[in-house]
């Protein structure tokens, strides 16, 4: 088994992508080289501004080119939490927007022809107790009567065979509306594009601080300085105190994925019938799917620590993963791997502007087409194009742990826990 990411090994980023030399001067300089930097990239160039986009490791090398590939309808944040906390006219807005965000990658996709696999196969959450059947009716009613969503529907467990070769759930909430993508081939797809439309991609340069000039700032790297006028800081779960106030509202936790070798094409079908991706209704899910060549893909969190030994991750999703699927018990393991996703206290993705700086993350795991479209519509804002952006109308969620982080997450990793077992 390899601990290396499957997704970048099965397409390797593309040669010449990057420069190696940092220009000196440029209009906006993006720090992280994801779908939210290189998205603001595109739109930026396709603005007239110059820019740089400059990437501590390669291109497309974080979270971005290491996730499961699921691009799904709605936020991290349950839509009817959203309408208590934030009423029910943002709550609308944030719907529609999360539609929207799937709506532009598949745009962006066709556009940009990046062959990445995209295709609208749906989702499915299963149940994993009986009562979460019952929440799950609750919840498709909820939508269609206030967000006008018929596309959401309940399946027992009869009929849940039809669209997973599993035992081990009670039901299921199916919306057609999700799509898959190969998540490397995406990145680095967008990462030609930024380049083909003049933006300068520069890796294995790492910003080192920031620091106010009068007309912008000077950011001091691992290559030497570079002006800006402006500066986004797209980096998410790999943030650091680059700016302190960024990183006080944006934290890392870990996600683990495994894949399996390519299976026989019976066992897909068997598997997963309709291609469909699946998550579980636990608060510490497990994620999964088959990929675009016919493996098991199966991903999730185990203590939110993001440095666990890859063969032990292997082990224990593997045992997960035969839990649901006792048919690959004897399916070979040939990759285990990982990456940081950006964690907030609301659970909601944040952007704005902070000591002049402009920044977007914190997408908890959900942030395949909500990264890809709050990152362009963060070059909009800078680009004078559009006033804000809809997150940024919630207030920041900050807090004071930040050299806490160690303490803080096993506490929320036992909560989740808890709520696990007594709901
Ligand atoms: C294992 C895993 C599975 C996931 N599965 C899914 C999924 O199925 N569906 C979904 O919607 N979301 C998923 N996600 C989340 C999704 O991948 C992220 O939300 C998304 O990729 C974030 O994109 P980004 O551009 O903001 O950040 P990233 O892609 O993480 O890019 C940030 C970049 O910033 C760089 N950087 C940081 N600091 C500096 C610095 N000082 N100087 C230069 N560069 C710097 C980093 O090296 C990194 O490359 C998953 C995440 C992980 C880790």
């Amino acid at each position: 088994m390899k601990t290396t990411v499957f997704w970048s090994e099965a397409y390797p980023p593309p040669a010449n992508l990057a420069a190696s030399d940092l220009p000196e001067t440029v209009d906006v300089a993006v720090v992280g080289s994801g779908y939210t930097g290189l998205n603001a990239a595109i739109a930026l160039r396709k603005a007239g501004a110059s820019v740089a986009v400059l990437e501590q490791a390669t291109i497309g090398g974080g979270a971005s080119s290491r996730n499961g590939g699921m691009a799904t309808t709605g936020l991290k944040e349950e839509m009817r939490t959203l309408f208590r906390r934030y009423g029910a006219e943002l709550g609308q807005a944030f719907w529609q927007w999360s539609l929207a965000a799937i709506t532009h990658v598949e745009q962006t996709v066709a556009e940009e022809e990046i062959a990445c696999d995209f295709v609208r196969s749906g989702h499915v959450t299963l149940a994993c107790k009986p009562q979460h059947c019952e929440r799950f009716a609750e919840e498709a009613r909820w939508f269609q009567a206030t967000l006008n969503y018929d596309d959401l529907w309940v399946v027992d467990r009869a009929q849940l065979q039809a669209e997973i070769g599993s035992n081990a759930y009670y039901g299921g909430l199916v919306d057609p509306n999700s799509a898959a993508l190969q998540p490397a081939r995406y990145v680095f797809g967008l990462a030609q594009a930024a380049a083909r439309r003049g933006a300068q991609l520069v890796e294995e340069v790492r910003v080192r601080s920031l620091a106010r000039m009068r007309l912008g700032f000077r950011l001091n790297t691992t290559k030497g300085s570079l002006l800006a006028r402006e500066v986004l800081i797209a980096t998410n779960g790999y943030t650091t105190p680059l700016v302190k106030a960024v990183r006080q509202e944006i934290f890392p936790a870990g996600s683990y994925i495994i894949v399996t070798q390519p299976l026989p094409i019976e066992l897909q079908r068997s598997l997963s019938p309709r291609g469909r991706m699946f998550f579980d209704s636990k608060h510490f899910l497990n994620y999964f799917r088959l990929t675009p060549d016919g493996r098991m893909l199966f991903g999730g969190r185990h203590d939110l620590s993001t440095s666990l030994d890859l063969v032990e991750s292997a082990d224990k999703m593997q045992r997960r993963m035969v839990e649901v699927f006792p048919q690959l018990a004897e399916i070979p393991i040939t990759h285990s791997w990982n990456g940081k996703l950006g964690l907030t206290v609301d659970r909601m993705p944040h952007a704005g502007r902070v000591q002049g700086v402009h920044y977007a993350g914190g997408y908890a795991g959900h942030g395949v087409a909500v990264a890809s479209y709050l990152g362009r519509e963060m070059g909009e804002v800078i680009a004078g194009q559009r006033t804000s952006t809809l997150f940024a109308q919630i207030p920041p969620a900050r807090h004071p742990w930040v050299p806490y982080d160690r303490l803080y997450l096993p506490l929320v990793s036992s909560w989740f826990r808890t709520l696990d077992r007594l709901t």
